[in-house]
């Protein structure tokens, strides 16, 4: 079982077009580092890679988010060398594997203080909690923040991090027990009420007003109960589809809101540079080294049983970060 192995995305379909095959250990080119993944993180979007919903050229590699060791690097390549400690969140795909090339642009070394484990539980959706948190959303000291799924992977990092910024944050979750999990995160609220009470408990909560800021990764169900929990001229975030896409919906719709901001946002928009990548990565790697954001991981599952670990996301049997150990 100690071969080289890579999940190679031949056909899009449900869990069972994952399978691990046998690959030869490539060798870096110009500007590449061979990494050895010690652990990789599971992300909503591997599934969307999967199922088709977001289209990629076949076949591919899968999995966007890793953590390892460098094995060699590729002539030009002058900050990394043999033996450091490794962390990748930005395309292109193929994390999944046991071993993979990535350019070095993208990769960052990882601090002594951050395992493995954590890094690959913690850099996609922490950077992602970054960029929507302090240069998205911009959030405030004092102001309200919805968070959908708050005791999700994302959702598990924005709460805490929101807290830490002084905003007052109401969490809702799918169930009572993830809701205890997000009032345990730092959530000041935590609902867990079905989606169409959503707005209404919201409103209950805010005197009447809603809420200036929603982030919402939750998509397709929770779309209806975003627009009737935000305040008059506040914003909306929808970063994401775990129950399918927004429905579509008309400029009227956001003035009959309450004249309000929506943007669509996504990571690689806003770590696209290596500049950005790394200081994305290093602000999160402030927060965790300062204790401020523990990252939970709720689940690690074989690399080789990815069909597993995407089941259990995809039936939102999943809490906070889920690895994937090759
Ligand atoms: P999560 O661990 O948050 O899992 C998704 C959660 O969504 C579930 O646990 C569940 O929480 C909730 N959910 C609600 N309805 C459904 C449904 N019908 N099916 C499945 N889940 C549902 O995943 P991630 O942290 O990996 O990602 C969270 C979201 O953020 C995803 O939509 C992902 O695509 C998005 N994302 C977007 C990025 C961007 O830059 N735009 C970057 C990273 C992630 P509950 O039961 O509590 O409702």
């Amino acid at each position: 079982m100690n071969e080289a192995y890579a999940f190679i995305l031949r056909k899009t379909g449900g869990p069972e077009v994952l399978a691990p095959e046998p690959i030869d250990i490539p060798r870096p080119g110009p500007g590449q580092v061979l990494v050895r993944n010690e652990a990789v993180g599971l992300n909503f979007i591997d599934t969307y890679h999967r199922s088709g919903l977001y289209k990629v050229p076949l076949p591919s590699g899968l999995g966007n988010e890793g953590a390892g060791t460098v094995l060699a690097v590729g002539e030009g390549v002058e900050e990394f060398r043999e033996g450091n400690r490794v962390g990748y969140f930005s395309g292109p795909l193929g994390a999944y594997a046991t071993h993979r090339l990535v350019e070095a642009e993208r990769l960052v070394k990882l601090p002594e203080g951050v395992s493995f484990e954590q890094a690959a539980a913690a850099m996609l959706k922490g950077c992602t909690a970054e960029y929507l948190i302090e240069r998205c959303a911009r959030v405030q000291p004092g102001e309200t923040v919805l968070v959908h799924a708050a005791a999700g992977g994302v959702g598990s990092i924005l709460v805490p991090w929101l807290k830490h910024l002084g905003a007052l944050v109401i969490g809702h979750a799918g169930d009572s027990r993830k809701a205890v999990l997000a009032k345990e995160l730092g959530a000041d609220h935590a609902l867990c009420c079905p989606m169409d009470q959503l707005a209404a408990e919201i409103r209950s909560l805010t005197e009447g007003k809603g809420v200036p800021i929603v982030l919402d990764g939750v998509g397709k169900a929770s779309w209806a109960a975003s627009l009737g929990s935000v305040a008059r001229r506040g914003l909306i975030v929808t970063y994401g589809n775990a129950s399918g896409p927004v429905p579509p919906f008309t400029a009227l719709d956001l003035l009959s809101a309450g004249s309000i901001f929506v943007t669509r946002p996504t990571l690689a928009d806003y770590c696209r540079t290596s500049e950005e990548i790394r200081a994305s990565a290093a602000r999160l790697f402030e927060l965790i080294e300062k204790g401020v954001l523990a990252i939970r991981i709720g689940a690690r599952f074989p690399l080789r049983d990815a069909a597993a670990a995407h089941r259990a996301i995809e039936a939102r049997a999943t809490t906070g970060s889920t690895v994937l150990i090759p």
